[in-house]
């Protein structure tokens, strides 16, 4: 009989709302040894080929059973640069565990996402909890740091543009391989998405931390509060020196709706209002003076991981960011999430799904706004929607969202809670905050500013099978060549565009 999957213990939704401390607190060794001695050490393992950067995931998961957790961070760490971040934030459940031979056998269902919706909605995974294992191994430096060795051979010198995970990935393969590589971040932190976009309490930002100083010890220097396409251009690198050049800009551009009421006080795009509240610390004003003003009725438009951050992060805000309310208590405040098509086709994690119910974000599905309403002040004051209905599937897979005629309304935030564990409040409708998280684009400045650097029609960045872009040295990876996509996916990028590099400056070079 095969055991049931073990599930990580969580901060309850009553307390973890009061704070940003992390949701998932992780496994204890024996959770651990427990959860890795379901694994069937299959002869082909297909999880490592769901893994983007092919870790040797049941040699990990073997040294963990026996007790070995500092050997297998060494083998996580042979292939993935990032394991504490990716144990926190990757989406197994579509990669590794996925394909888990474990799913295909009749055992009970991890009681965390046993609830009837949700098993209707996906195929739970029983699969090994791979991710779990991973942050357990990844987190012994928490503790007891690795040693590094760099590698000091110094064979040419690379530069890295922009710090989220495909440019660390790259800078870190790269250093490991003997260059000296500079990595030119354009924001006072590096870590891209990881320090400025998800929250604390799914990804602690001292994890984070972590993962650069590994890095840097690697001997990668990072120059932050540089901007490249301004600071310095793509030709000043090469004239400095560098030998090839791997951007990695991200996809932090915005996406607005495009309709009435947008430039209201009050309106946010995700990457502000998250940016504001993460890399900025509005959470912790005044300690930190960067204020974020919302009220106590917000709306967050989109359902994917972007919009239930911005949720979570609405309930927990203890006040509206003025120093005036500084001392108030959290305001009672209710977030809704407007969302055109149903729960089926969000693409947001089941996790993070379940978690934002839990907490008692109300889920406004099959709606679109058509006009955010604003008051004499030029604040926010009520949004208006039109019900949807789902049609046939669209290029994306998922059945399109078409408008109901005549089906306007005004939305109304108070509605009965989702959460059992949240008393419904009594306070008056209007939306009085709009986030707006339905996508970013790649970022244009590099492209706009790069003579002979082509773009695809979605703003993304060209590159070849080779990850090269239509200028010789100048490769590309992350979220700028696929548009908003996972940690791993960047990752993957990155390392792949690694080897590319290597073989074209020993290329240049004649080896
Ligand atoms: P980024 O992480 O965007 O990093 C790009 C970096 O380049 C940034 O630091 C930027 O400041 C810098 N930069 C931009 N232009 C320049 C320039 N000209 N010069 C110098 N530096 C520059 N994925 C998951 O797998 N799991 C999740 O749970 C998850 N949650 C997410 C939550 C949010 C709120 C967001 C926004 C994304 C989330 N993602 C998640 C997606 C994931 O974070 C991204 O796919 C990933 O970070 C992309 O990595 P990247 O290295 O390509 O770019």
């Amino acid at each position: 009989m095969i055991k049931a999957r073990q599930k990580t213990a969580q901060q309850s939704a009553e307390e973890r709302i009061k704070n940003f401390f992390e949701v998932a607190l992780g496994f204890s060794k024996e959770q651990a040894e427990k959860e890795a001695s379901r694994c069937l050490q299959c002869k082909t393992p297909v999880c490592v080929k769901g893994c983007p950067v092919q870790i040797d995931i049941p040699v990990f998961i073997k040294l963990i059973k026996e007790g070995k957790r500092k050997e297998a961070l060494e083998k996580i760490k042979e292939k993935n640069n990032l394991p504490a971040v990716c144990g926190r934030v990757c989406p197994q459940e579509d990669q590794c565990e996925a394909v888990c031979v474990l799913n295909k056998k009749k055992i009970p269902i991890n009681p965390v996402r046993n609830t009837k919706a949700i098993r209707e909605i996906n195929k739970i995974s029983n699969g090994v909890n791979i991710g779990a294992l991973e942050r357990y191994a990844a987190d012994y430096e928490l503790v007891s740091p690795l040693p590094v060795r760099q590698n000091r051979k110094l064979l040419a010198k690379v530069a890295v543009v922009g710090s989220g995970p495909a440019g660390l990935t790259c800078a870190a393969d790269l250093a490991k391989m003997g260059y000296a590589v500079v990595l030119f971040e354009s924001l006072h932190l590096p870590g891209g998405v990881l320090v400025y976009g998800i929250p604390e309490f799914r990804l602690p930002k001292k994890i984070v931390r972590n993962e650069v100083e590994y890095i840097k010890s690697l001997g990668v220097d990072i120059k932050t509060d540089t901007l490249i396409g301004n600071t310095y251009t793509i030709e000043e690198l090469f004239n400095a020196g560098f030998k090839a050049i791997f951007i990695a800009v991200g996809a932090g551009l915005p996406q607005f709706l495009g309709i009435l009421g947008e430039n209201l006080n009050r309106v946010y795009s995700a990457n502000e209002f998250l940016t504001r509240v993460n890399l900025m610390r509005a959470y912790k004003f005044p300690e930190y003076a960067t204020p974020i003003n919302i009220g106590k009725k917000v709306a967050v438009i989109g359902g994917g991981n972007v919009a239930l951050d911005c949720a979570r992060v609405s309930l927990r805000l203890e006040n509206n960011g003025l120093a005036s309310d500084s001392q108030s208590h959290r305001l009672g405040r209710e977030v809704v999430l407007v969302y055109r098509r149903t729960e089926k086709e969000m693409p947001g994690r089941i996790e993070e799904v379940e978690n934002a119910k839990q907490e008692g974000v109300v889920f406004k599905i099959l709606t679109q706004p058509v006009k955010i309403i604003g008051d004499n002040k030029g604040f926010v004051k009520g949004l208006e929607c039109i019900k949807m209905e789902l049609g046939s599937p669209d290029e994306s897979g998922r059945r399109r969202p078409i408008p109901v005629k005549n089906s306007n309304f005004i939305l109304d935030v108070d509605p009965v809670r989702n959460s059992q564990s949240h008393k419904k409040t009594n306070i008056s409708n209007g939306v009085d905050t709009v986030i707006v998280a339905i996508g970013q684009r790649p970022n244009p400045l590099l492209p706009k500013v790069t003579s002979g650097l082509k773009t695809n029609e979605d703003g993304t960045i060209a590159v070849d099978k080779n990850f090269m872009t239509s200028l010789s040295g100048v490769f590309a990876g992350g979220d700028i060549i696929t548009g908003a996509d996972t940690v791993i996916s960047a990752m993957g990028a990155g390392k792949k565009a690694a080897v590319q590099i290597d073989k074209y400056i020993r290329g240049q070079n004649g080896k």
